[in-house]
């Protein structure tokens, strides 16, 4: 599912090549993605905006525009579990799974969703009610203190959870707990200030290099990247030191990486780099 960085990154990839520029025209494959506006609707809402800035809402690009009629167009879009986003030339063959094709000047912005559980949607109402930005400048370690505050609950399913946290799902919580050698299974009330701070450095470093690797892949092949696999097995270039390698040995002490459930989503661990902290 992509994340943060990966939403993060073709927003500042996509903005300075549009901004200023007109949506004209709109194709939507797959109805389901623009549900419960019709179709109809949808293109008679976008078609002719012009697009002045591109910002990112946790996992939602908000899309700032403005019609011909000088009125404001929010387009909200979010790319669910399989979406992906590419940048086409105006013609030839698109994409098995398009799902819905963005007209812009000589150019085609496509979403890509085999699934189809991403969305777009209209109006300031579409954008969800989310806790912090984790690179947001703002964003402190006291600050992630206070999202992560109450409750009894794991810390994993904290960090997941939108309402704490902007942005981060399975991939990026898994990773960021293990850097932080925090049990995944630790209920929040037990982390100390000083495992907060940790937890606050490893996702600000991991968040950060994961934009820049995937700005670089979408310099040059103007598509996304899906998460961090597939670029490298090392973690040092990318690959990944829990998250899908159940069974294989820790890249630190060689202990096999084991995985379990939480709130019905797969955790990975390393059992012996990752013990309970305080
Ligand atoms: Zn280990």
């Amino acid at each position: 599912m992509p994340e943060l960085p990966e939403v993060e990154a073709f927003g500042r990839w996509l903005l300075p090549q549009v901004r200023g520029q007109c949506i004209d025209t709109v194709e939507v494959l797959k109805p389901r993605l623009v549900r419960p506006v019709s179709v109809f609707a949808f293109q008679q809402a976008v078609e002719g905006v012009r697009i002045q800035e591109i910002r990112r809402r946790g996992k939602c690009l908000l899309w700032d525009c403005v019609r011909p009629s000088g009125e404001a167009e929010l387009l909200v879009t979010h790319l669910g579990m399989t979406g992906s986003w590419r940048m086409l030339p105006g013609h030839g063959p698109l994409p098995r799974h398009a799902a819905v094709v963005l007209g812009i000047g000589e150019q085609r912005v496509v979403l890509e969703d085999p699934r189809q559980f991403g969305h777009l949607r209209l109006g300031n109402a579409a954008v969800p009610e989310l806790g912090p930005e984790p690179l947001d400048p703002c964003f402190t370690p006291e600050l992630l203190g206070k999202a992560l505050a109450h409750g009894r609950r794991p810390i994993k399913v904290c960090l997941m959870d939108p309402s704490r946290l902007a942005g981060v799902g399975n991939l990026y919580a898994s990773e960021a707990l293990f850097l932080a050698g925090i049990d995944p299974t630790t209920p929040v009330h037990q982390l100390g200030f000083e495992a907060i701070g940790r937890l606050h450095a490893v996702l600000r470093t991991l968040l950060e290099s994961a934009v820049e690797r995937n700005l670089q892949a979408l310099r040059s092949d103007r598509s996304m990247l899906y998460q961090q696999q597939g670029v490298s097995e090392d973690p040092s270039e990318g690959g990944l030191w829990v998250y899908d390698r159940e069974g294989q040995p820790c890249f630190r002490c060689g202990a096999p990486i084991i995985r379990f459930m939480q709130s019905g989503r797969s955790t990975f661990q390393c059992p012996q780099c990752q013990l309970a902290v305080k």
